[in-house]
């Protein structure tokens, strides 16, 4: 076992470090929450470092990295910017990973050489009005029509879909079918005619838009169908365990954050003649707090490096987006409270966390259905 990081890893973060420093130092970041505005422009940027293209082979481009530095590199961001973690979430995970997992060797080599490029954005649309926990209750159809597909359905919730070039979106191909079976994964064009979109007003996160998409009668070619029909719902699983794992860098990252903005407070305010981080209930809070985030982090580290050695992992991502998504939201509601007034300023970047932080324990997947993925891995 070997927790090191390595040289490279090292190299990589120090980039991200320097990146966010050029880019979204912390008035930047606070100034895109309040103006409810994506990061979708820094993507070239992100691309000058390669980590649009991290996970992706050298052949296509990429540099093909491992997935702890995937990992990595999601958990560094979202310490300083949970925005950056969902953009990489949608570039890398939804899109790339998808590709590269699913798609045809024409898919592959037009599309994956441009989001090492940092040209190309995707949106996950799996979630229905009807469809949320239980994903397999999608209605949108996909029936074959003059060599492609004709698309109709509502989905819900599509984050960043007003930018995106593709939407990977699930959809049942086989009339009659039910649960997971009978569904396809299509790589659908966001202009394509028919789609029309409404914005979602929502409490945080407000640098990830969030729209309902309607298809009607939406045709797309042959060659948009993603992976095998009738397969997309195990393939949507698979998709879902590498964002899940980003997911979790991302709650982990902010939890982090929540933590050291909470530290520097209880150093820092004095009431009754002594910095309040002497009380010992502070102490022992951050103590729990700090150790909440690690536990979250180690799991999250495992659970990349069982990716990134092919080992199977439906168990441990559903255990690391479960504890970290959960151990953000504990650590979110203790930080304002160490920070009190100060944190719940308009101003303060604890706020913005702990609005931020309700997200995790329900976007893509809530906590109870991740208990139930467990339980069933155990055999139950
Ligand atoms: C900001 C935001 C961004 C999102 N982005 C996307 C996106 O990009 N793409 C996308 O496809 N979706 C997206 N979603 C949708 C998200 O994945 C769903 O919200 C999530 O899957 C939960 O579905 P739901 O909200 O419909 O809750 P419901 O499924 O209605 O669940 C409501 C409650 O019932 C509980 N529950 C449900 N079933 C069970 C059960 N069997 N046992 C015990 N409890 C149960 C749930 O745990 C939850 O507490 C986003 C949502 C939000 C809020």
């Amino acid at each position: 076992m070997d927790f090191s990081l390595s040289e490279e890893q090292r190299l990589m973060l120090d980039a991200v470090d320097g990146f966010v420093r050029r880019h979204l130092p912390p008035d930047e970041v606070r100034r895109r929450d309040v103006a409810h505005e994506p990061p979708d422009d820094l993507l070239p940027r992100l691309a000058e470092l390669g980590i649009p293209g991290l996970p992706i082979p050298e052949h296509f481009g990429g540099l093909g990295r491992d997935w702890v530095t995937v990992a990595l590199v999601q958990e560094r961001f979202a310490r300083h910017a949970g925005m950056m973690a969902s953009l990489i979430n949608r570039v890398v995970c939804f899109g790339a990973m998808s590709i590269l997992k699913h798609g045809s060797d024409a898919q592959k080599d037009a599309l994956l050489p441009r989001v090492v490029k940092g040209e190309l954005l995707f949106s996950l649309a799996l979630s229905e009005p009807g469809a949320g926990s239980d994903a397999g209750a999608l209605v949108t159809s996909a029936n074959r029509s003059d060599g492609g597909w004709c698309i109709n359905g509502r989905k819900s919730w599509v984050s960043g879909a007003d930018t995106s070039h593709y939407l990977v979106a699930a959809c049942r191909t086989e009339r009659g079918s039910r649960g997971s079976a009978g569904v396809s994964m299509f790589l659908v064009p966001r202009n394509a005619p028919g789609i029309s979109m409404t914005p979602l007003e929502k409490v945080g996160n407000n640098s990830l838009s969030c729209w309902d998409v309607g298809f009607d009668d939406v045709t797309v070619e042959g060659a948009a169908l993603l992976g095998e029909e009738g397969y997309g719902f195990p393939q949507m699983m698979t998709t879902l365990q590498y964002s899940r794992t980003g997911q979790a860098a991302n709650a982990v990252g902010q939890a982090q954050a929540a933590v050291d903005l909470a530290l520097a407070h209880a150093l820092e305010r004095e009431q009754f003649g002594r910095p309040i981080g002497k009380f010992q209930v502070i102490q022992h809070r951050l103590a729990d707090m700090q150790t909440r985030v690690d536990q979250a982090r180690w799991m999250l580290y495992h659970l990349a490096w069982r990716i990134a050695n092919d080992l199977p992992c439906r168990k441990e991502a559903a255990q690391a987006k479960l504890v970290a998504s959960e151990a953000l939201l504990e650590v979110a509601q203790h930080g304002m409270q160490i920070m009190a007034s100060a944190g719940y300023s308009s101003d303060s970047d604890m706020q913005r966390i702990w609005r931020d932080s309700r997200l995790y324990t329900f976007g893509e997947g809530p906590s109870e259905i991740q208990r139930d993925l467990i339980a069933g891995e155990m055999g139950l």
